[in-house]
């Protein structure tokens, strides 16, 4: 029996929800809750609430139970906890900083640089991180199922210099198995393209969803002419705990190359021992520190600001610690231009 066809077999005989859809389910989607779980003051929840209502609050149990209890400043909270300066507008922050809207093909469909697409093909993630460039991404607005494979493909086969896509989100792997596949398939049967690269936070927040359906779909691709990517997303050393290793190791160990992008968050990494410990953890298990990403000035993010001069200072203290393919490259985005500018 091909690949293709015991995925198939496997996705039509699923009668019980999979392990990763449950803990999906039981994710945090309210302060009062997180709060509680975390032994934090109350005040804390009273400003997250309020936050929360400009782009509402959701955090996976396995992120939560990496996190310190009693300690309001703890690096991975920060990234998910709503806090009023959420709320204040900060001249040069807006709801599109890095020009995406403008480079819409179709709604959902950005085709920015040369040789690649992205498809913002998943409308939600496990987790909200408080600074995401896409927290006022008109989701509502891109097609799903079908109609985006179907848009998507279109405008990919009518161009032949485009030789991958990239999966996006929201976060693409929140799909089923078979939804990805339906992607591999059609992707697949476009001459031209040759890499489908997949952006995604969930072997880190939702290590779970990196299980043998994955890395069956993974072959898949692999089988219909596709060489899969993964761009995974982890910003601070603590986020890789024993269940996040294991999940990357199994992406790894399928032969999948694996790059890490992280965003200097004020409070979080902005320090050297703390960038130069992700790198190394990453490098351990395989996984290549890709991009240190500026933070883009998209609106309610201006607290985790880190100026660019500090940035640098940053990377050169990695340079004179870590082996060169552990450093990663310091980069910004910028609406409009051909590529992400290097701050190095
Ligand atoms: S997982 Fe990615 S797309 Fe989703 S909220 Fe976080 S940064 Fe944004």
């Amino acid at each position: 029996m091909s690949i293709l066809h015991e995925l198939q077999q496997a996705a039509n005989n699923a009668d019980s929800p999979r392990s990763w859809r449950r803990e999906l389910a039981s994710a945090i989607r309210d302060p009062a809750t997180l709060v509680r779980e975390l032994n934090l003051p109350g005040h804390v929840a009273d400003a997250a609430d309020r936050a929360q209502r400009l782009f509402p609050i959701v955090v996976t149990r396995s992120f939560l139970a990496r996190m310190r209890r009693g300690d309001p400043d703890d690096p991975l909270l920060r990234q998910v906890l709503p806090l009023d300066a959420e709320t204040e507008t900060v001249p040069g922050f807006g709801p599109d900083p890095v020009g995406e809207l403008a480079a819409e093909q179709s709604p959902g469909l950005l085709h920015k640089y040369a040789g690649r697409v992205l498809v913002v093909a998943a409308p939600a993630c496990a987790i909200h991180c408080r600074y995401c460039f896409r927290r006022h991404f008109p989701y509502d607005a891109t097609p799903r199922g079908d109609d985006a494979v179907d848009a998507t493909c279109a405008y990919v086969a009518a161009d032949p210099s485009l030789h991958e896509v990239i999966l996006s989100g929201g976060d693409p792997l929140l799909l089923s198995d078979e939804s990805l596949l339906r992607w591999s398939e059609r992707l697949g049967s476009i001459p031209h393209v040759r890499r489908l690269r997949v952006h995604t936070r969930l072997p880190i927040v939702l290590p779970s969803r990196v299980d043998a359906g994955l890395l069956d779909w993974l072959r898949a691709t692999r089988a219909l002419g596709l060489a899969p990517w993964i761009v995974v997303h982890a910003n601070h050393p603590a986020e890789i705990a024993d269940d996040c290793a294991d999940a990357l190791t199994r992406l790894v160990g399928a032969g999948v190359p694996v790059l890490n992008q992280a965003v200097l968050l004020r409070g979080v990494n902005d320090d050297e021992s703390v960038l130069a410990d992700l790198c190394e953890r990453l490098v351990d298990l395989r996984v290549q520190p890709y991009y240190l990403h500026q933070l883009d000035s998209v609106a309610g993010a201006a607290h985790f600001h880190v100026d660019e001069s500090r940035g640098r200072e940053l990377i050169a203290a990695l340079r004179r610690r870590l082996p060169g393919f552990a450093v990663p490259r310091y980069v910004r985005e910028a609406a409009g231009e051909a590529h992400k500018l290097d701050l190095n």
